[in-house]
């Protein structure tokens, strides 16, 4: 057993009170200065750099329970790690504890009624990798090294959307640890209001343990990247906007700028065709034979291909700094802004990224889940990420510039999970009025004292 440091920020959490909680737990429980503690505080986002007490590896819901309890007792913040991905550092506290949920990985797929119930702990690689055992799939993010947690309780967007809805969308029910400690199952009749608040919500609500998802037939697929020079962007996107407007639900593509390994600047379609073979063509043309393609990767693949497409360009310990906003339009105005300003993007690892709505997204009612951008048609996502400190000012002073320049275009809603350190203001604008309102008072009686609010926090009503 290593020597025990002392806990930082904590001096009144006596040493025999860890142990005690450590004894009762399933899995393990890391210190300041310990063997692993800082591999187990590393997040995707380099530019996060916190140091909690505790790290409460979990391995089951009861450890979930007692690492509540115990933050309880001591009067810590506490804060909910799955994944790590989230970009403002939502997963970690400086000083409190730290319920992490990566080692919480079982997965039960079952074909005959298409579901799946998994761990929080996994990552979207992680749960296609089993689902695709048998066929299926669910809507899971653009990078497959995501955790499905922290992504599925803010919405989820990603390839399948269009034609299977947001991940949150396709959740049957999850179960809880709340406030109060207890374990507890939500769905559609048990805890209706909770379900509810989880589909968009965030983790405002308790630490989620398991998700059972709804899961559907997901075979080969035509897909890959179109890629254009930067100086044919204007067409192209303009192309793209069109196309997206009117594609049919088994359409997906993005629209991304980002900067090739040789140091051009580019413009890119990631797509995916997900119909009948035959249509293929019909609706990819106008995309792969516009007179500007440089290069054109179109080609079957796999939805274990097609997840994973993009993760070599997102590695974790990148230095990242997001701003995101849901578009009013993308008009030609709009365009040419973006294309101006990649012009001058100070860091080759930087991307922006479109991303569209519509198909099964839309015919969503907005007050059915706590995703209500149901009727969006684009949102637009900058990702500036770079390696070298020194380079922090530059790149974050061109991100805010990109977003200022782009908020004539731009409306006040943004999604919960792209909002970054500085967007605490903004939660709001992750929800609608009565979307808001009513997360509030499903604050209230679910936690009451506000005691999860490391994330992106929605205060109780009262
Ligand atoms: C490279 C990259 C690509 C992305 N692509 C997409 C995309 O295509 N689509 C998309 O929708 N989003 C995308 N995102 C955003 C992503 O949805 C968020 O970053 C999300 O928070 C990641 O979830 P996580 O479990 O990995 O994060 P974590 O950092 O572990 O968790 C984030 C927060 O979520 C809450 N949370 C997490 N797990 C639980 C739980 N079990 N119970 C209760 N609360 C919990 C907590 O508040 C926590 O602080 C991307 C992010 C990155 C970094």
């Amino acid at each position: 057993m290593p020597p025990r440091a002392e806990v930082t920020g904590t001096p009144d959490l006596a040493a025999d009170a860890i142990k005690t909680f450590e004894a009762a737990q399933r899995g393990d429980v890391l210190q300041p200065g310990q063997p692993g503690y800082d591999e187990a505080r590393a997040l995707f986002n380099a530019m996060i750099d916190r140091r909690p007490a505790l790290i409460v590896r979990c391995e089951d819901s009861v450890d979930v329970q007692r690492a509540i309890e115990f933050a309880q007792r001591h009067r810590l913040l506490l804060a909910v790690r799955s994944g790590g991905h989230n970009v403002a550092g939502k997963a970690l506290c400086d000083g409190g504890v730290v319920i992490d949920l990566s080692r919480m990985k079982r997965i039960e797929v079952d074909p005959a009624t298409r579901t799946a119930r998994a761990g929080a702990g996994l990552t979207w690689s992680e749960f296609d990798r089993a689902t695709q055992a048998h066929g299926l799939a669910t809507t899971g993010g653009f990078i497959s090294t995501t955790g499905i947690a922290g992504l599925t309780l803010g919405g989820g967007l990603g390839w399948l959307m269009r034609k299977h809805g947001l991940s949150c969308d396709n959740l049957r029910s999850v179960e809880i640890v709340t406030a109060d400690g207890l374990i507890r199952t939500a769905d559609a009749t048990e805890h209706p209001d909770l379900f509810w608040a989880v589909r968009g919500g965030g983790g405002n609500f308790g630490v989620v343990t398991s998700f059972e998802y709804r899961l559907h037939h997901v075979g080969q697929l035509l897909a890959g990247v179109v890629f254009f020079p930067l100086d044919q962007a204007e067409g192209a996107l303009r192309l793209y906007r069109d196309v997206m407007i009117a594609a049919p639900d088994e359409l997906m593509a993005y629209a991304v700028f980002l900067t090739s390994p040789e140091g051009a600047r580019m413009f890119a379609v990631p797509v995916c065709w997900m119909g009948a073979p035959e249509d293929a063509e019909r609706h990819l043309r106008p995309l792969r034979t516009h007179s500007g393609v440089a290069a054109d990767m179109v080609r079957p693949m796999t939805y274990l291909e097609v997840q994973s497409m993009f993760d070599a360009g997102f590695p974790p310990g990148r230095l990242n700094y997001w701003k995101s906003s849901f578009l009013q339009d993308l008009s030609d105005d709009a365009i040419a802004t973006l294309v101006a300003w990649f012009r001058a993007v100070p860091s080759p690892f930087s991307a922006v990224a479109i991303e569209p709505f519509g198909g099964a997204v839309a015919r969503v009612g907005i007050d059915e889940t706590a995703f209500p951008h149901r009727q969006a048609r684009f949102s637009l996502l900058i990702l500036s990420m770079w390696t070298d400190p020194a380079g922090s000012e530059v790149n974050v002073r061109w991100t805010r510039e990109l977003w200022s320049a782009m908020q004539p275009h731009a409306s006040e809603a943004v999604y919960v999970n792209y909002l970054d350190t500085d967007d605490a203001d903004r939660v709001h604008g992750a929800y609608d009025t009565a979307t808001y309102d009513r997360l509030r008072s499903v604050k209230e009686r679910y936690d009451p004292e506000n005691f999860f609010r490391v994330n992106q926090n929605i205060a109780p009503a009262t």
